[in-house]
C-alpha cells in the first residue's frame, strides 16, 4: 500500500506514481466554520479530508493537501459569518487558489483530478476555479477533474436509514445527524456528544438579507438537532459515500485512455 497523502511523497516517488500508474489525485476542499458547540470548527476540512482518503485507498489515489479555509458560511446552509472562529476567504480567492492549484497538478501530470467538497457554500467557487485552470491549460490538454459535494452520493436508502422520521435536506444538516455521525466514525476524540443542542428544525425565509442577520441562527449555530446521530451511522454513510465515490470516478477515468488526443472515450 502506498502513502496516501501527497505531502508525505518524494518528488521521485510522487513522479513515478503519476507517470506509472496515472494516479488520480483528490483534493480535499473545506472550511474554517463553527459547527456547533459538539464539533470542532475545521468539521468540513477534517471530513473532505478523510472522505478523500478512504476513496484513495480503494482506488490507489493520492491525496493533495486540503483548503482548509472556504468561502463564507451562509446563514442558511452554515450558520453565517458571525460566530467565533468562522473564517472565510472572499470567492475570488477561493476560485483563485484552485485555479493555481488545478493548473500546477495538471502541469506536472496529473491529469485526472477530482475536487472532494465538504463545505456547502464553496461549490460555484470550486466550479469557477477549475473552469479558468481548464482555460489556462487549454483545449489540447489531457486535463479533466471531477468536483463532488461528498453527501450527494448518500442514495435515498441511506438516509431512510438514518433518517427514520424524514430527511430535512442537506443545507438544515449543518453539524446535524450526518457530519456528528461521521465525525464521530472518522474523529471520535472531536466529538463532543453530551454537547449537541437540542435545537428545533429551524425555518428560514425565502430570500437571504445583507449583512447577514445573526438572530436568524439559533445561538448554538446548529440548523437542526443532531441527538440521533452516532458512530454506527457514521460508519455505514462512511462506507456507501467512499464506495460511491470511487465507483464514479472509476466510471470518468477507469480506464487509461487519456493519453490519446487527450479526448476521452465515451
Ligand atoms: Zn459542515
Ligand atoms: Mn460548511
Amino acid at each position: 500500500m502506498h502513502p496516501l497523502m501527497m505531502g508525505s511523497l518524494s518528488w521521485i516517488e510522487y513522479q513515478q506514481r503519476l507517470q506509472e500508474e496515472n494516479a488520480i489525485v483528490l483534493i480535499p476542499c473545506g472550511a474554517l466554520e463553527q459547527h456547533g458547540p459538539h464539533l470542532p470548527l475545521g468539521t468540513d476540512a477534517l471530513l473532505s479530508t478523510s472522505v478523500a482518503q478512504s476513496v484513495a485507498e480503494q482506488i490507489n489515489g493520492i491525496v493533495a493537501p486540503t483548503f482548509s479555509y472556504g468561502y463564507k458560511s451562509q446563514p442558511k446552509s452554515g450558520g453565517g459569518q458571525c460566530f467565533p472562529g468562522t473564517t472565510s476567504l472572499d470567492g475570488n480567492s477561493l476560485s483563485q487558489s484552485i485555479r493555481d492549484v488545478v493548473r500546477e497538478l495538471a502541469r506536472q501530470g496529473a491529469n485526472q483530478l477530482v475536487l472532494v467538497n465538504g463545505h456547502y457554500e464553496n461549490q460555484w467557487f470550486l466550479t469557477e476555479g477549475i473552469e479558468l485552470a481548464i482555460r489556462d491549460v487549454g483545449s489540447s490538454s489531457p486535463l479533466r477533474v471531477m468536483r463532488l459535494e461528498y453527501w450527494d452520493f448518500l442514495t435515498s436508502d441511506i438516509l431512510d436509514q438514518v433518517f427514520p422520521d424524514g430527511f430535512p435536506g442537506f443545507a438544515l444538516e449543518h453539524a446535524a445527524v450526518i457530519e456528528t455521525s461521521l465525525m464521530a466514525h472518522y474523529h471520535a476524540n472531536l466529538v463532543r456528544l453530551d454537547r449537541i443542542p437540542d435545537v428545533p428544525l429551524h425555518e428560514f425565509p425565502s430570500y437571504d438579507v445583507f449583512p447577514q442577520r445573526s438572530d436568524w441562527v439559533h445561538p448554538s449555530g446548529v440548523l437542526s438537532s443532531a441527538k440521533s446521530a452516532s458512530a454506527e451511522k457514521g460508519k455505514l454513510m462512511a462506507n456507501h459515500i467512499a464506495t460511491g465515490i470511487a465507483v464514479a470516478i472509476q466510471q470518468e477515468f477507469g480506464a487509461k485512455h487519456f493519453a490519446v488526443n487527450g479526448i476521452a472515450p465515451r
